[in-house]
């Protein structure tokens, strides 16, 4: 049975992004958290800050105009496109936490992510934020660790979606906290989801594969030249097509 649950919503998230199927992504693959989708809203109040940025404030009051703090759930996360202050990917405030996918099209890219792959990272790492103060220390050299939260520079987020661990210091720390060994499991299930190449990349190499060796046989035995040239063909294309081609295989 989940032990903390937390309310999930959008406030003009981005395009292409299935909150509700991201909750129930996200309770399939662990058991500590419940992930409760509230709804989204695109009505957002313009940006209060220079250089389009929302302060944390100002989207903290739509959302509770919208979802008034209910007393059963632990935690509200808050999903956006819009962009933050000061560029923040996510920032926690009492028992609310806020993401932003603002400007992160050449990350997801770098990095083969998927938008709510990147979601689910940060929910990990906005909600241990909150509940133990989990940052990864300023003074240490980021190492791709979920709790780099502070991300001095955007791009070191880079490096932590493609890790995706948590570093031996950040676990020590968490444990002095007495972090329960479940939630552990659970974060690191995330993880391990968030890490995982997408279906499409294992249906994209086993069809390939599997072209190239009819190909060969069907070339070498002289009994299916024909064939052969063309299978052989075929697996250059399979190999050379993006895996976001399959999208009907992104879906698990
Ligand atoms: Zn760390």
């Amino acid at each position: 049975m989940a032990i903390l649950k937390v309310r999930v919503a959008g406030l003009a998230p981005p395009e292409g992004l299935d909150i509700r199927d991201l909750c129930s992504k996200l309770n399939r693959i662990q058991e500590f958290y419940q992930f409760d989708y509230l709804g989204s809203s695109g009505s957002v109040p313009e940006p209060d800050l220079p250089n389009n940025r929302h302060s944390f404030r100002q989207l903290a009051r739509t959302f509770y105009k919208l979802y008034p703090r209910p007393e059963e759930h632990a935690y509200d996360v808050l999903l956006t496109q819009k962009r933050l202050e000061e560029d923040y990917f996510s920032k926690p405030q009492d028992k609310l936490g806020l993401i932003s996918s603002s400007d992160t099209e050449l990350i997801l890219k770098q990095t083969r992510r998927s938008i709510d792959r990147y979601f689910g990272f940060l929910i990990m790492d906005v909600l241990g934020w909150i509940q133990f103060d989990a940052e990864h220390d300023k003074d240490e050299e980021d190492v791709g660790c979920l709790f780099d939260g502070c991300y001095e520079s955007r791009s070191t987020i880079v490096d932590a979606l493609r890790e995706c661990i948590i570093c031996n210091s950040c676990l020590d720390y968490l444990k002095e906290q007495n972090i329960p060994d479940e939630q552990l499991v659970a974060i690191t299930r995330v993880l391990r989801w968030v890490r995982r190449p997408p279906m499409s990349s294992y249906f994209k190499w086993t069809l390939s594969i599997s072209l190239l060796a009819i190909g060969c046989i069907s070339i070498l035995s002289g009994l299916y030249p024909e064939v052969g040239t063309v299978t052989l063909a075929a697996s250059g294309w399979v190999a050379a097509v993006a895996n976001q081609s399959w999208p009907l295989l992104e879906r698990e």
